[in-house]
């Protein structure tokens, strides 16, 4: 303790207390040799005697010792002769007189008990003033242990309030508590005041399951001198329950049996929950870790997690099973799993992807377990840290196989498809009107002239059109905006080259989803069928014509023949008749004879003749109800390019809602045919008229169904009006002179009627008339 040192003599106190024992014996000499000189008086032994006092009472028993030394020189030369006084003296030597002996002895006695007496005096009060400042010191370190007890009581008391644990102090023998903290009371819900006795060992407010397991364990630890710790529950008189943890060590007496338990209680319900609660979480996350884990393994995708410097270091349940690979042989033998030939493209592409930090993604090929190559397409996504950098990539691998083959097998058909446009001259375009997008296939360009189709603009494309045919393709384009109507239309294109093309518009209309008015449609290029359908025409045309002339050759060849025969009859018959009435003596009957013969023969040629004709009239005909109209559309259609070719203007007047006829369409278009081409042969010498060709369609009077070919031509002459129809008459240098005689045998067979006349103005018509069918059945 730093309070020893308040009764430890320190050194110099020692030094100084000897030096006042010597200042006090020079006091007191002064003091003896100043009374004595002023007083007379002998004061001597008094002075030196209360400087040895003082010496003892301030020194100590040491320095009064010394003091007496001091005292007794000093008496000693006082007495020395001259004595009694303190002058110089010399010779001072021994004692020499008996009487002062015995007064230094004296003097010496006297002042070593005085010394002794109050120095013992004075250490006694030392003594006593040391033990009183110990005891104020000890009492003082007893008040502050005792705060300081307090203190930490209160903190211990805090400690537990706030931990809630209490702790308490049971007796063995007495049975009962001999401490328990306040927080017991609030842990078992009780009142302090009232409701707890130090006997009570609170174990009612154990829950029934848990009470008898504390019993035995506390009865155990008393036993056999064990500690015990265990967990509880308390049933709180408001029904919850509360969870305690129980500490407790058993004391032991004098005679080693044990004599206290004390513990500590802690109240552990909200860790209990929180624990419950961690529980449940970790339940849920391994739930959910189970449930991510089985959606990873079956989702028909290859899952995987590579590092960042792009070895795999996870494969799902699928990917595993697709590669036939173990976890250990992908992390260094996945890139053999690729497709030799996609190898290398897929690991640069792979370095790229994790170079942008970004993700990417590339297709490869894949080997299955059993060794097919299947196309996948590769996804990868990065983690990243909090800092940024990237700890893990994330993939899948989706089959792409069947959408390959698709793609491939599309890239196929398209090809077809591009080969079929071109053969067969064909392109298709979509048109979708609201957003003005177009699209036009590789044909379609190429029949337009266009070599770069991504420059050419809707304008582009009208600017091909025919200057003749712009106005007709604006028109359609127009309707086709406005109406949304399907478009066919024919037209001319004008190359840059200066050659023309025919082209066959054809578009369906149609509305997306959206609503909008699209077209689908073809550009069919119809030059080369065209110039075909030409040439084919005049062959058609020139077959006709040779085949006009082959027949009417051949029934030329019949005619003679059968002609012939009666004719060289009636010529033998005729000589014959004329050798019997030349002769000397006429023989009238054989010239009867040959007459009648002649006359037989004639009318055997006639017969011929009549035959002849009969065989157009009477050939079996295919007669149906047919609209005039259509038919004359047919044969227009037939005779327009001779037309054309011999410049010839042509016009229908038709009436409308005529009655049907009935009648065979090739013998009613062979008529029609004949017509026309005769007015145009009619209308080829004449140089400075205008060559128009009218065909009209009307009834007469007689509700007959009639149509007038009128031309421009030469007209007919009056001589030859009652032949025309003859057969065998042509005015012609290659003509047959049959055709007028057909046709009529022909209108005549549908009981109709032919018949020919001048115009007005220049030029002829042939009419024919022919009942109309409907009316007939009326
Ligand atoms: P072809 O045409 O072979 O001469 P047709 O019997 O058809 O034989 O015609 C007989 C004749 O009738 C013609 O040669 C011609 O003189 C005359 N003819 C026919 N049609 C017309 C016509 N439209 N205008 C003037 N004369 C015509």
């Amino acid at each position: 303790m730093a309070k020893s040192g308040f009764v430890r003599k320190r050194p110099e106190s020692l030094a100084t207390s000897y030096l006042l024992a010597v200042l006090s014996v020079a006091a007191a000499i002064l003091a003896a040799d100043v009374l004595t000189r002023l007083l007379n008086a002998e004061a001597i032994a008094s002075s030196l005697l209360c400087a040895v006092i003082i010496s003892a009472w301030i020194g100590g028993f040491g320095p009064s010792l010394l003091a007496i030394a001091l005292a007794l020189l000093a008496f000693h030369y006082y007495l020395a002769p001259p004595a009694n006084s303190f002058v110089w003296k010399h010779g001072l030597s021994a004692m020499t007189v008996p009487g002062e002996i015995a007064r230094l002895g004296l003097f010496a006695l006297t002042t070593t008990v005085v010394a002794f007496l109050i120095s013992a005096q004075r250490k006694a009060t030392k003594d006593l003033q040391r033990s009183g400042d110990q005891l104020r010191v000890a009492v003082e370190d007893q008040k502050r242990t005792e705060a300081e007890l307090r203190r930490s009581e209160a903190y211990l008391a805090e400690a537990q309030r706030l931990s809630r644990t209490s702790s308490w102090a049971w007796d063995v023998r007495r049975r009962e508590f001999v401490y328990r903290s306040p927080e017991v009371y609030s842990l078992f819900g009780l009142d302090r005041e009232t409701q707890v006795r130090p006997a009570q060992p609170l174990y009612d407010s154990i829950v029934p399951e848990d009470r008898n397991r504390v019993m035995d364990m506390e009865q155990q630890a008393v036993r056999d001198n064990k500690a015990f710790e265990t967990d509880f529950r308390i049933g709180l008189p408001d029904g919850s329950i509360r969870y305690v943890h129980s500490v407790g060590h058993p004391l032991v007496g004098g005679d080693g049996e044990v004599t206290e338990l004390v513990g500590t209680l802690v109240d552990v319900t909200e860790q209990q929950h929180a624990n419950e609660k961690l529980r449940k979480a970790f339940g849920e996350i391994k739930k959910s870790e189970d449930r991510l884990r089985l959606v990873v393994d079956t989702i028909p995708a290859l899952v995987w997690r590579a590092t960042p410097d792009g070895i795999p270091d996870f494969l799902n349940q699928q990917a595993l099973d697709y590669t036939g690979l173990s976890l250990d042989q992908a992390e260094t033998g996945w890139p053999r799993a690729f497709h030799p030939e996609d190898k290398k493209g897929m690991l640069q592409k792979w370095s790229a992807i994790r170079a942008s930090g970004t993700p990417g993604e590339l297709e490869a090929r894949l080997r299955r377990f059993d060794g097919e190559y299947r196309w996948f397409l590769f996804r990868a996504v990065p983690l990243r840290d909090e800092t940024g950098n990237i700890v893990k990539w994330y993939g899948s691998s989706t089959d792409i196989e069947d959408r390959k083959r698709a793609e491939e097998e599309l890239r196929r058909s398209e090809s077809k498809l591009v080969e079929a446009q071109r053969v067969s001259r064909t392109g298709s375009f979509f048109w979708n009107v609201a957003t003005g997008e177009r699209v036009g296939s590789q044909e379609f360009f190429r029949i337009l002239g266009f070599d770069e189709p991504h420059s050419v603009t809707f304008e582009m494309v009208l600017q091909r059109a025919h200057p003749e045919d712009r106005a007709l393709v604006e028109g359609a384009f127009e309707r086709a905006t406005r109406d949304g109507k399907d478009l066919d239309y024919e037209h001319r294109l004008l190359m840059p080259d200066g050659s023309v093309k025919s082209v066959h518009v054809v578009a369906h209309a149609g509305k997306n989803h959206a609503g909008q008015l699209e077209y689908i449609g073809a550009v069919v290029d119809e030059t080369a069928t065209k110039e075909a359908e030409g040439k084919l025409q005049k062959a058609q045309t020139e077959l006709a014509r040779v085949s006009r002339v082959t027949t009417l050759g051949e029934m030329t060849a019949s005619i003679s023949h059968e002609v012939n025969q009666p004719l060289a009859a009636v010529v033998n018959a005729a000589g014959a008749c004329s050798r019997w009435l030349n002769g000397s003596a006429p023989n009238l009957d054989e010239a009867r004879r040959a007459v009648e013969w002649i006359l037989k023969e004639g009318n055997r040629a006639a017969e011929v003749i009549r035959r002849i004709r009969g065989l157009a009239k009477n050939a079996k005909l295919q007669k149906e109800p047919l609209d005039i109209n259509s038919i004359i559309d047919e044969v227009i259609a037939l005779v327009q390019r001779e037309l054309a070719a011999r410049e010839v203007r042509w016009r229908l007047d038709l009436a409308p809602a005529l009655p049907t006829v009935l009648a065979d369409r090739v013998q009613l278009q062979q008529v029609i045919i004949n017509l026309v081409m005769n007015g145009v042969e009619a209308m080829q010498p004449v140089p400075d008229r205008l060559h128009e060709l009218v065909i009209r369609s009307s009834r007469d009077e007689a509700r007959r169904v009639v149509v007038d070919v009128v031309d421009t031509g030469v007209g007919i002459s009056a001589d030859n009006a009652e032949r025309l129809f003859n057969a065998f008459f042509t005015t012609k240098s290659g003509g047959m002179g049959m055709g007028l005689s057909i046709c009529r045998s022909i209108v005549e067979a549908h009981g109709g009627r032919l018949s020919a006349a001048n115009n007005a103005g220049p030029g002829a018509s042939f009419r024919f008339s022919l009942p109309a069918h409907q009316e007939e059945a009326a």
